[in-house]
């Protein structure tokens, strides 16, 4: 049994926004050590490339001492052993969150019971804010900044 309280908190982050700062901060008193971790999902259609999400994530969370990045491949339940990471973080913004997420943490429950999915609610102020449709602004020429950390250089 490791003595740190490791999550990872996994995602595509593309890009980060003010909901995952929201998370993560919260989380970090909560854990000893966060890995926010970019899942590679070659299904997705990306808009930022890995190197360009983590350099963001950097400059995200470079204040908070406990928190890390890293990014990798394959099963998210295979990272966290790989890290020994006994938890998985995740954010809810509503229902759809809820009933997605939910199956997710029931299968890997099964595949691996000693790994707990924990989920933090998201403040009303941030549920509207998804990556997806900060990528929309983005690609169309508007401004992101209110949506992402303020020390993001995009
Ligand atoms: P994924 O592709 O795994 O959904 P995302 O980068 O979109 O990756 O999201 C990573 C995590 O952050 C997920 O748990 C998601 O629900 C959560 N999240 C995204 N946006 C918000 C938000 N505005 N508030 C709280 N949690 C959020």
């Amino acid at each position: 049994m490791p003595m740190n309280k490791i999550a990872v908190f996994p995602g595509s982050f593309d890009p980060v926004t003010l909901g995952h700062y929201n998370i993560v901060k919260r989380a970090a008193v909560l854990f000893d050590k966060i890995i926010v971790a970019i899942g590679s999902n070659p299904d997705k259609k990306n808009l930022f490339t890995i190197e360009q999400r983590l350099l963001f994530l950097q400059q995200s969370f470079a204040e908070i001492d406990n928190v890390m990045v890293d990014s990798y491949r394959g099963l998210t339940i295979d990272y966290c052993k790989k890290v020994d990471a006994k938890y998985i973080l995740r954010g809810l913004r509503n229902n759809s969150d809820f009933d997605f997420e939910k199956s997710i943490a029931q299968m890997n429950q099964d595949i691996e019971p000693e790994i707990e999915t924990v989920f933090l609610v998201c403040p009303p102020h941030l549920t509207a804010i998804s990556s997806s449709i900060v990528r929309d602004i983005y690609k169309n020429g508007g401004h992101i900044q209110q949506f992402i950390p303020p020390s993001v250089n995009i």
